[in-house]
């Protein structure tokens, strides 16, 4: 593929237009190709021995005040609202509607949000169930994720998937879990035929403090990303992600850690994510549209049905 990469899945139909930067319905291709990937690498941590949880895509209110969201990202948050007025307040939201104007502010925010990340309903469950087991615990998370962040990019949606192995447990638990996957994902890209390299990353701190917080994270080695050309050769996209969180949720949700050396310390927590959308581009732009034609180890590693 080349050229201008959404008006080429635009004319496809392999993404859908809404209107709207970033807000896309998907084609059969996209969808198949997506589904394939979730299967991949359901046979990929099927030996593991996760838990599987799956959120619906909003969450409380709570969750996202309590986990630091509101300080670091505001800019990127999405909450709900509601109507909730009685029907002469009915009346003035339809006359506002009537004359163009901006009838949301006849409404209240909600107790729920978008989620932003699919781990962050993980965290409260996790502190609810009590001090964590010596082992400490390994969860399977997906969700539909939002993110306010509209661009021409095809590769930056505002609603996209999330797939996510979060670790919980002793600092040792949790390094060792992120640094072992950060060696099988470029097995994983490899497995996909597709050119990727690890690096260090940060995440976009809102404001003037948030280069500070930026600067932090590198120095800490806190993030890092699997990058895939998917619109750019030059700027590489994130296609995965591997966070150390240190002690920040742990301490949010006051969720103690069990078990040699660690019985009763704030528990640590990474997570390890994948761009479900972004690993389906990745593959569209490098080996095409035509899965017929793609490298015969990229369909063996999809499973993908012979003609
Ligand atoms: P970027 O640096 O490109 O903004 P990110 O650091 O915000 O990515 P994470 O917060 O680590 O990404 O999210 C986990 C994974 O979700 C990423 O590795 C990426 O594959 C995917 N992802 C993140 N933001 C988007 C988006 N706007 N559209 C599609 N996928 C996304
Ligand atoms: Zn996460
Ligand atoms: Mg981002």
């Amino acid at each position: 593929m080349s050229g201008d990469l959404l008006q080429e899945l635009f004319a496809g139909r392999h993404l859908v237009p809404s209107g709207i930067d970033g807000l896309y319905g998907r084609g059969p291709l996209f969808e198949a190709v997506v589904t394939r990937l979730e299967a991949m690498i359901d046979r990929m941590v099927s030996a593991d021995g996760a838990e599987v949880m799956r959120f619906p895509p909003g969450m409380p209110r709570r969750v996202l005040e309590r986990s630091g969201y509101l300080k670091s990202f505001p800019d990127l948050a999405g909450a709900i609202h509601c109507f909730c007025g009685d029907e002469r307040a009915h009346a003035r939201l339809l006359a506002t509607l009537e004359a163009g104007g901006d009838w949301t502010a006849a409404t209240t925010g909600a107790d729920i949000v978008l989620t932003p990340a699919a781990c962050y309903p993980v965290y409260p469950a996790v502190a609810a169930a009590g001090p964590l087991p010596p082992e400490g615990r390994l969860i399977d998370v997906a969700s539909w994720c939002f993110r306010h962040e509209p661009s021409r990019d095809p590769a930056r949606l505002q609603m996209f998937r999330m797939r996510e192995h979060v670790r919980i447990g002793t600092p040792e638990q949790v390094r060792h879990f992120r640094d072992a996957w950060m060696e099988r994902a470029s097995g994983f890209a490899a497995a996909l035929a597709l050119p990727a390299r690890l690096d260090l990353a940060n995440d976009p701190f809102f404001g003037r403090g948030g280069k500070l917080m930026a600067d932090s994270q590198r120095d800490r080695q806190l993030k890092f990303e699997l990058l895939i050309p998917v619109g750019s050769a030059e700027r590489p996209t994130a296609c995965m992600s591997f966070n150390y969180h240190q002690d920040h949720f742990g301490q949010a949700w006051d969720i103690r850690a069990a078990g040699p050396g660690g019985a009763g310390a704030v528990a640590h927590t990474a997570c390890v994510g994948f761009g479900m959308e972004r690993l389906t581009l990745a593959i569209l732009r490098h080996h095409g549209l035509r899965p017929e034609a793609w490298p015969a180890p990229l369909r063996t590693a999809l499973d993908w049905p012979a003609a």
